[in-house]
């Protein structure tokens, strides 16, 4: 686990109840639903949860991005330094992406164009966000393939993306997402297509840029492994809500909601011998189709009579973990 010397301080990004809602012919699929967190500086937060919790449509969702004319933002807050994302109009966004808060998408390798080549795709944020002279553009994109490890930076800026091995593709991605200087990169599982060899080489440069540059970090994953490597906080999303935020030590040390405990159990663990990794029994609900009270419920094994008629809470267990599940809940519950 890294741990940062520079202490985060202070809230850049805070979103509060956001909610985005798809409707269909099939009826209105809550993907985000309710969603609350904070993001200081220099602070890495990892969004934790299984396919189609709502994870990368939280993200979508911040940058203004969510797929229409299905899907819609249809309230909460995304204050970025203390303004509200979703007030301001698509020409001030449009200078927030990219310059503000920035994304590495799920599949880095198929965001580069192949027909144009690797130095104008990295210097293209610097020319729409005019960051820096017209005459600075080559030696900015220069300076930036080498902050990525790319060898000898200067004789590679006119190849296009198949002369670049995966790993590298991966970093000039990194490289065009902080082009223009962002505050915030959000990064949608961007190691998915890299070998474990590669992924542990990119989790170091990211932290490494993080540093370099001040950068508040959003990283969106499944894998635990990844997350105990870049993250200092984890919020648990299932079924479009956050469910446990806490620390990644806690994370590990004393999880609080069972689906978490469940996630936990389920990675492999050299000091356990086992025949049969446990799994979670059945699948997430469909958005379409969340059970009343608890979304968990159906497949939770601690399940109470009032999980099942009743959201729970969320309630405050130490300062910076919470969870909302009716077991910790302050009040008397039914059993
Ligand atoms: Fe399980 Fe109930 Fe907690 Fe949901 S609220 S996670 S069903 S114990």
């Amino acid at each position: 686990m890294d741990t940062d010397s520079n202490a985060p301080s202070g809230p850049l990004l805070e979103v509060k109840d956001l909610r985005t809602h798809f409707f269909t012919r099939w009826g209105t699929g809550k993907a985000v639903d309710g969603v609350s967190f904070t993001l200081n500086e220099r602070e890495s937060l990892g969004l934790l949860g299984e396919s189609g919790c709502g994870k990368s449509m939280t993200s979508l969702s911040i940058l203004r991005l969510v797929p229409g004319p299905a899907g819609r933002i249809v309230s909460g807050q995304v204050l970025f330094q203390g303004r509200d994302l979703l007030r301001i109009s698509e020409q001030e966004m449009r200078r927030v992406r990219g310059r503000g808060i920035a994304m590495i998408l799920q599949d880095p390798l198929s965001t580069l164009n192949p027909v144009f080549s690797i130095g104008g795709q990295v210097a293209e944020p610097l020319r729409v966000h005019r960051v820096v002279p017209r005459s600075g553009i080559r030696e900015r994109v220069s300076k930036l393939l080498s902050l990525v490890r790319i060898p000898a930076p200067e004789s590679r800026l006119n190849d296009y993306p198949h002369q670049f091995s995966g790993g590298m593709r991966q970093r000039v991605v990194g490289a065009t997402a902080i082009s223009a200087g962002p505050k915030v990169l959000i990064a949608d599982e961007p190691t998915t297509s890299l070998d474990v060899t590669i992924q542990a080489q990119y989790l170091r440069l990211l932290k490494e840029l993080q540093q370099e540059s001040n950068l508040s970090i959003i990283y969106i994953t499944h894998d635990l492994g990844t997350l105990a490597r870049i993250c200092d906080r984890v919020a648990v999303m299932y079924a479009g809500k956050i469910v446990e935020q806490l620390t990644v030590e806690a994370l590990f040390e004393r999880p609080a909601h069972p689906y978490t405990e469940a996630l936990l159990q389920s990675i492999p663990r050299m000091d356990r011998k086992v025949h049969r990794f446990p799994s979670i029994e059945g699948s997430p609900p469909l958005v379409y189709d969340l059970p009343p009270g608890c979304a968990f419920a159906p497949r939770c094994p601690r399940a109470m009579a009032i999980c099942r008629s009743e959201a729970p809470p969320e309630t405050r267990l130490d300062p910076g973990h919470s969870v909302a599940c009716w077991l910790h809940a302050k009040d008397e519950h039914e059993t």
